[in-house]
């Protein structure tokens, strides 16, 4: 109870445009607590940055109820609002927005600049973003002058450096290569041990590694809300476009059984997670990959089953395609 920061009771968001009206979240409860690591991930147009949105106060609610620390939004004042977005949500943008004429410090102050606190706590609360977020060495440097990873570690100190009680990022790591991402998700983590870090991600490998808890949605419902454990093996199943987690050997057939693709093909990856000790990850594509053939669909089942029951596999690891001819 004392642990929840936000409860949606049967949200709905509509979107009414001339006749045409478009559900983008349909009757959704859940709850956030106040610390750890939530991914939000789910296909384009799924509703998860309306989801966020709505988190962040950017947008209202169609029906339904948000609360926030116990309270209900609704009955919010403008002042409220202003100290909601002001002071309690760091949000992290896919584009950066941070202003590319200003330099790393003055991009991170602007942030203070609207909260009323002195200059002494001002200065003292930059220091400390610079150095936790590692961006001292250039905090004088003009932002248009980064690189791509580099102004979202900006973006991540500013929205750090008011002691937000919640950080929000929409795909913070979707213009970002491999190594960049690792670098934000590292810090995203390291965030969510004192607050909650709420991440839209189309990065599943990322969101497997790093979080908590996984929300995936379709079509404006929330489909499947995972708890996982600190170590915890993780096997996704991949089909064509469909990909899904799985936790056991029913969930394996059943989806198995209702994605048959026309070559039979499922792809498996597996994972360790281990996220007290953040170890190197590999692409899987470096990783090692081969091929069965002519395996039956219940050789199939009886091999993931296997991989389910394994217990010491490190690294994210590829089982690779399976190809199953029946
Ligand atoms: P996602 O972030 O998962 O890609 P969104 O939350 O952006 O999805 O969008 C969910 C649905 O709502 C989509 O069908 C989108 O077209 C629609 N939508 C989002 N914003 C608006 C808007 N301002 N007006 C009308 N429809 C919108
Ligand atoms: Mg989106």
């Amino acid at each position: 109870m004392g642990d929840r920061m936000f409860r949606l009771s049967n949200v709905y968001k509509i979107y009414i445009q001339g006749e045409q009206s478009l559900t983008a979240l349909s009757d959704i409860s859940i709850e956030f607590q106040k610390r750890g690591f939530v991914s939000i991930t789910g296909e384009s147009g799924s509703g998860k940055t309306t989801l966020l949105n709505i988190l962040a106060g950017f947008d209202t609610i169609s029906q339904g109820k948000v609360h926030f620390d116990d309270v209900d939004v609704s009955t919010y004042s403008e002042d409220d609002w202003n100290t909601y977005y002001c002071e309690n949500v760091g949000f992290v943008f896919q584009e950066y927005n941070v202003i590319e004429q200003l330099s790393v410090e003055e991009n991170i102050k602007l942030a203070l600049d609207i909260l009323n606190i002195d200059d002494e706590t001002k200065n003292k609360r930059i220091e400390e973003v610079l150095i936790k977020i590692g961006l001292s060495d250039i905090k004088d440097k003009q932002v248009s002058r980064l690189s791509g990873g580099q102004k979202q570690r900006v973006a991540i100190a500013r929205a750090c450096v008011k002691h937000p009680k919640v950080i929000l990022a929409d795909e913070p790591t979707g213009n970002l290569d491999y190594d960049n991402s690792i670098k934000i998700f590292e810090m995203l983590k390291e965030i969510s041990r004192d607050i909650p870090v709420i991440v839209v991600t189309h990065n599943n490998h990322m969101a497997y590694k790093y979080s908590d808890r996984i929300i995936r949605m379709a079509d404006g419902l929330i489909v499947r809300d995972t708890f996982l454990d600190n170590k915890k093996i993780e096997l996704t199943i991949t089909s064509g476009d469909s990909s899904e987690v799985i936790h056991d050997y029913d969930e394996l057939s059943v989806f198995v059984l209702s994605h048959p693709n026309e070559k039979n093909e499922y792809r498996v990856n597996v994972l360790k997670r281990e996220l007290d000790e953040i170890e190197e990850i590999r692409e899987p594509r470096d990783s090692h990959d081969y091929t069965k053939k002519n395996l039956s669909k219940k050789s199939i089942l009886k091999l993931s089953k296997k991989v389910l029951e394994m217990r010491k596999i490190r690294y994210i690891m590829s089982i690779g395609v399976f190809a199953i001819t029946t």
